[in-house]
């Protein structure tokens, strides 16, 4: 057993206890729906923090929340009684230009990455916002503009240390700890505190894209027209459909702001001056009404959005995969879609094929490698008086789409607490080998707050 005192006599980092500064704010994660307080907060600055305070926790019978970008909508960065491992100190980025690779701190977030490679004129898969961290992102799959043509954000991650429950320091790669390095490629954070991650890193600096709105009347011929354009559109064409009542934006005439529309937000990697032949169809399948689509850097893009979604929402998600985007699911989508309740909140059409697909579904923890299109309800609203409201927005519009789903299983990363149970499915026919990775480096379950994967008994 070690005290809090003996803590702060290993690390380096802030140690913050109740009642002490800074812990109501550190306490608390980017969805204010969990108000929870630990007994103490880690802010760890390097590897060695990360082991002791693993260890204050484990020999303490504690648990455990470890917290990369703190963006986990079940609010698995923060718990009641034990102990919050805050990466967020650890947030630098290092980039290896004749190796085209990036070393990440475990708790930098793709803003972080993004500007560290842009520099070089470089860039990988991550999120659309960039506040969400690349820990919690990479390590549960990672899904985003450039994945059609640079994979999944997994797909990149070529290395990454972790620290174990039992506190050893691991390398994971192709060369190293094989099958804790294949785990951590969509199983999340199961198996450690993963304190680097190594990601691939492509030629992408200028992008061609951002958000094209219609009318909530073309939204069917927009989404098939969507499904039918990005089977085989060229791999350097990424784009998603959104729902998105229209916020004060001056590309956006005045008196439509507060109309809901449904917006394609497309983001072209390849040569600038084939961009728009890349979305023609897009442009041909109904007016655009509004629009802010050009040339741009890459991360400007990627934080094109992040006012939408501002820390301290309330949030409630529901996923599904498909394989087959059915003119029945986009009949479901479009009668949900445009009760779209509030300004924040949306369901996002993510494509999925191009090079997520020439991975095999056993070569790394990601199951469904025959997913298309990755369907997210997302529910953010302000107000904690709306929650009843908005949930059952979430919770209806999943119920009209899940029977369309022709795949059993979601992307771990987009499901909510009350979703725990679907971990067998989101894993599919990897979920038995995952187990035995857990139990070979986490038998106890020390890391059980994450869309847990059981240890064998
Ligand atoms: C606004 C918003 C936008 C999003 N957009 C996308 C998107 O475009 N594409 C996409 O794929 N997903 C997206 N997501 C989902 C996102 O991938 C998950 O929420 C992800 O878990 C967030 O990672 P994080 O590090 O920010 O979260 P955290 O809450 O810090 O962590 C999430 C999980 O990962 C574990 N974890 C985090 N860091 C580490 C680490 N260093 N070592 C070990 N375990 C760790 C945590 O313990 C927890 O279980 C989005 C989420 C939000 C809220």
């Amino acid at each position: 057993m070690t005290t809090v005192a003996d803590l702060r006599e290993q690390v380096r980092g802030p140690v913050i206890e109740p009642g002490q500064d800074g812990y109501e704010e550190h306490r608390r994660v980017y969805n204010f729906m969990h108000d929870r307080r630990p007994v103490v907060i880690v802010q760890a600055v390097d590897t060695a923090d990360v082991v002791a305070a693993v260890g204050h926790a484990r020999d303490n019978g504690l648990d455990l929340a470890v917290r990369g970008g703190g963006h986990s909508v079940p609010g698995f960065g923060t718990c009641d009684d034990g102990v919050v491992l805050d990466l967020s100190r650890m947030n630098n980025v290092f980039v290896d230009p004749p190796k085209r690779t990036a070393r990440a701190g475990g708790g930098a977030t793709w803003g972080d990455l993004n500007h560290a490679t842009h520099a070089y004129g470089l860039a990988t898969t991550g999120g659309i916002i960039s506040t969400t961290g690349v820990s919690g992102l990479t390590l549960g799959g990672g899904i985003g503009y450039l994945a059609r043509g640079c994979g999944l954000s997994c797909d990149n991650l070529v290395g990454a240390e972790v620290v174990t429950a039992d506190g050893r320091i691991l390398s994971a790669s192709d060369y190293a700890n094989e099958d804790l390095f294949w785990a951590l490629r969509g199983g999340g954070g199961n198996f450690g505190v993963v304190t680097a991650l190594e990601l691939g890193l492509h030629d992408v600096a200028t992008i061609y894209g951002g958000p094209l709105f219609y009318e909530v009347e073309d939204a069917a011929a927009v989404m098939a027209s969507y499904r039918d354009l990005i089977q085989d559109a060229p791999e350097q064409l990424g784009a998603f459909f959104a729902w998105q009542i229209a916020p004060p934006l001056p590309f956006i005439p005045e008196d439509r702001h507060g109309d809901l529309f449904c917006v394609m937000v497309v983001c072209w990697s390849g040569a600038v001056d084939e961009a728009e032949n890349a979305i023609r169809p897009l442009r041909d399948v109904a007016p655009v009404k509004a629009e802010h689509v050009g040339p741009m850097p890459y991360p400007a893009l990627n934080s094109a959005f992040d006012g939408l979604v501002p820390r301290g929402l309330q949030h409630y998600w529901k996923a599904d995969f498909v394989r087959e985007l059915t003119d029945d699911a986009i009949a479901a989508h479009i009668e949900h879609g445009k009760r779209t309740p509030v300004v924040n909140s949306t369901m996002h059409l993510y494509s999925i094929n191009g090079a997520p697909h020439r991975v095999g579904r056993e070569e790394t923890a990601v199951a469904h490698r025959d997913a298309t299109f990755a369907a997210v309800i997302a529910g953010m609203w302000p107000d904690p008086a709306d929650n009843e409201a908005n949930i059952s927005w979430v919770r209806d519009y999943y119920a009209a789409i899940h029977p369309h789903s022709d795949l059993n299983g979601g992307y771990v990363n987009f499901m909510s607490g009350d979703d725990a149970g679907r971990a067998p499915e989101n894993y599919g026919r990897n979920y038995e080998r995952l187990r035995r990775v857990k139990t070979a480096y986490d038998p106890h379950n020390l890391f059980h707050l994450n869309q847990n994967i059981e240890p064998m008994a």
